[in-house]
């Protein structure tokens, strides 16, 4: 503002969202490419219910090793949502959380997998008919499908989202609102939205073991959850103090480093067989 105000030339302030700017083209640009390169991979992160100790289900993660390079999803998730490319993506997304699916069922391991869906996909038109099709492609049970969405991308047009809940929790597959808190203010929402779950977002569990106003805010979203008949997952447990607060407050689930990074099929096979307990 000031420099617009002295009449200084655009380019002298403009540097750093420039920089900003052609970062984002040249991941867009390797995004373009990197299905047919395969350089994307789906991680597992275990959720752990709290009550029985037991982890009945997990998060699909993806991971972009960009020529080996690491490319975090928080960079190029939203990228790829502004270009249109999360659209191909997220068909590779499902289908290769429905082989991982229906691998672990017939090995009779009972897990559910949950599945992160971006705003453009979920507003997508055919959408729910696509996870129609995948639950007959691949034979896998409804039940051990999850969908985590966020509140924004269900208010994006509310009626419609809600249509779109309606239909996909009439296939029986289990529904969460994720980043619980960080969205709409707005809880009126809540009890018209036909979803199971609510994942607090990590930004209240991080500090929660120390500050007591992240503590009243996680006890009344875990209340509100109860009051509603859903259940709640705190995500971003890394610490023993906050998972004893989240026993206290009666979390169902929790999720987190304190358990397990995400980690590919195969370790969690690993990871599942020996076993947790806290
Ligand atoms: P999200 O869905 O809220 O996923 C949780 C994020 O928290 C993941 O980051 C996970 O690795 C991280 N996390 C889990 N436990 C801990 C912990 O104890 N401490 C900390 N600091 N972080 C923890 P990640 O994998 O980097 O993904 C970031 C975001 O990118 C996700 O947030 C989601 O919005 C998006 N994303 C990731 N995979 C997919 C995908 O397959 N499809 C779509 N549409 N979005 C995805
Ligand atoms: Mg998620
Ligand atoms: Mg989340
Ligand atoms: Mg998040």
């Amino acid at each position: 503002e000031e420099a617009v105000k002295r009449n200084i030339p655009y380019a002298y302030f403009d540097t750093e969202s420039g920089v900003k700017h052609a970062q984002q083209l040249h991941i867009a640009r390797r995004l373009d490419t990197a299905i047919e390169k395969q350089q994307f991979e789906l991680y597992f992160q275990p959720k752990m219910h709290l009550k029985s100790q037991t982890i009945n289900s997990c998060e699909c993660l993806i991971r972009w090793f960009d020529d080996g390079k690491f490319v975090s999803p928080a960079q190029f998730i939203p990228i790829a949502e502004h270009s249109g490319f999360i659209l191909p993506l997220g068909e590779w997304i499902l289908d290769s959380a429905f082989a991982q699916a229906k691998k672990w069922h017939q090995q009779n391991l009972n897990i559910r997998l949950a599945i992160n869906i971006s705003a453009r996909q979920f507003t997508q038109q055919g959408f729910v008919q696509s996870i129609k099709q995948r639950l007959a492609h691949f034979n896998v049970p409804a039940h051990l499908i999850e969908l985590e969405i966020t509140e924004t991308a269900i208010m994006d047009d509310e009626e419609f989202g809600i249509s779109v809940l309606q239909a996909l929790s009439t296939l029986g597959i289990s529904l969460s609102i994720d980043d619980f808190g960080t969205g709409y203010s707005s809880l009126g929402y809540l009890q018209r939205f036909p979803v199971n779950k609510l994942k607090i977002d990590q930004s209240f569990v991080r500090n929660m073991a120390t500050d007591t106003r992240d503590q009243a805010l996680v006890l009344s979203i875990c209340q509100l959850a109860k009051n509603l008949g859903l259940d709640i997952i705190a995500e971003g447990v890394e610490e023993h103090a906050q998972l004893e607060k989240l026993k206290e407050y009666n979390c169902d689930l929790i999720q987190g480093y304190l358990l397990s990074r995400p980690i590919p099929a195969n370790e969690f096979e690993v990871f599942l067989a020996k076993g947790v307990s806290f």
